[in-house]
């Protein structure tokens, strides 16, 4: 049966890749002797994806195909930060095309991520039926642990006979991290191909890349202070590149909005992200500031909602017996005054 390659435009991992790029003649040592489309549109995709912006794609197979696989290419040579920058793009991409999939559509596509041993469950609630997909616990704990917040936690999920029951949009963003897992896979498989035409291009590129990345650590507004050790232990983490849950963006972006902090100054902060997507921060950050939607301003969580959320690493004294992460900083000035009094 002929397979249509547009949709390997959607999702690159299915089997008849390899199969498709031998029928279109792909051939990296080709594309790589200079002056072509697909060299420069590959080269130009993961300079936008590695500074946040969106790069273009093609409808036509035999051009979007190859810009992928050559694009690939580049960032397994670009280190691993620029290999997780293009990774966590590409998955977000990757989830609103599974978006619009019907359920065994997603189950046809999981079998070939996952390779996993799916089942779908109906549940009937009286004229309605409700889908679930039960999902071998082995491949749950695979991939959950890689999620951020404290909903993955086995305690939150239905385990049956080994079989984690997961809702439609719990199993599509399950999907979406096994996808940023495939493409972090093949670029680590890249990695070792080297081609000594490339190096002036390549040298170049990482040079770019390191003076983005520079920009984004010297626009970030330098951190003092007393905060809170769960806030700072927060900052540190996006300081240093790694991903915060939904709660822990949403607690630290309301936090830094009540020491008085603006929207550019965290826009930059979350600027270190790898997935940093400065439309969709602008816009989370925007409404959490009470400056969209319903403008409603949000507050700090408590400490009892941070520690359900595994964010809470008290500090004695500043922690002790306080309810809200904005006592300590009440606390420790008093600390402060207090222990400047005895000194003197
Ligand atoms: S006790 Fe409160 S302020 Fe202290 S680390 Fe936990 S959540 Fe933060």
């Amino acid at each position: 049966m002929k397979v249509d390659p547009k949709l390997l435009i959607k999702y690159p991992f299915l089997p008849f890749l390899g199969e498709y790029l031998k029928e279109i003649y792909f051939d990296f040592e080709e594309i790589f002797k200079g002056n072509n489309l697909i060299l420069s549109e590959s080269l130009e995709r993961v300079k936008l994806i590695v500074s946040g912006k969106i790069p273009k794609y093609y409808d036509d197979p035999s051009i979007e195909i190859p810009i992928f696989v050559t694009s690939l290419y580049f960032v397994s040579q670009l280190g691993t930060d620029t290999i997780y920058r293009f990774a966590d793009y590409e998955s977000k991409r990757f989830s609103k095309n599974i978006q619009e999939e019907k359920l065994e559509n997603l189950l046809i596509l999981a079998q070939h991520l996952i390779k996993s041993n799916l089942e779908i469950h109906v549940i009937k609630r009286g004229p309605y039926e409700i889908f679930e997909i039960k999902m071998p616990l082995i491949d749950y704990l695979n991939l959950a642990p890689f999620l951020g917040g404290y909903n993955w936690a086995l305690a939150f999920k239905d385990i049956h006979l080994g079989k984690v029951y997961l809702s439609k949009s719990d199993f599509s963003r399950l999907l979406e991290e096994s996808y940023r897992q495939w493409i972090i896979l093949k670029a680590n498989e890249l990695k070792d191909y080297y081609y000594p035409e490339l190096e002036k291009i390549l040298i170049e590129v990482s040079k770019e890349i390191e003076e983005k990345r520079k920009t984004y650590k010297m626009s970030v507004r330098s951190y003092e202070g007393i905060d809170p050790p769960c806030m700072r232990i927060l900052i540190n983490d996006l300081k240093s590149g790694k991903k915060l849950s939904h709660m822990g963006r949403f607690a630290l972006v309301t936090y830094l909005h009540s020491i008085n902090w603006s929207v550019e100054d965290v826009i930059n902060l979350f600027k270190s992200l790898p997935d940093f997507r400065e439309d969709i921060t602008r816009y989370q950050v925007e409404h959490i500031f009470g400056l969209r939607g319903g403008r409603k301003v949000y507050s700090v969580p408590s400490c009892l909602t941070m520690k359900a959320a595994s964010l809470c690493f008290p500090e004695s004294p500043g922690c002790d017996n306080i309810k809200h992460p904005l006592q300590y900083l009440v606390r420790i000035k008093k600390l402060k005054v207090k222990s400047g009094k005895e000194n003197n």
